[in-house]
């Protein structure tokens, strides 16, 4: 396990030691935001980070759906 170096949950940036923000949910899991956008967007909206082309988890054209 790395200490230094942390990933956003949403986005996949790179967290800097001291920035961003660690929250447990209930069920014992560990989530990192490099930012409150990231926060917003992931607790409040529900958003995947895969349709949105400014996270490092952006699919390109799309998630492809099962057929
Ligand atoms: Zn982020």
């Amino acid at each position: 396990m790395n200490l230094t170096a942390k990933n956003c949950s949403f986005c996949d940036g790179q967290l800097k030691l001291g920035t961003g923000t660690m929250l447990i949910k209930n069920d014992g899991s560990l989530l990192y935001f490099c930012s409150n956008k990231c926060r917003k967007n992931m607790l409040k909206l529900g958003r995947d980070s895969r349709k949105f082309k400014w996270t490092r988890k952006y699919v390109k054209g799309g998630i492809k759906k099962s057929r």
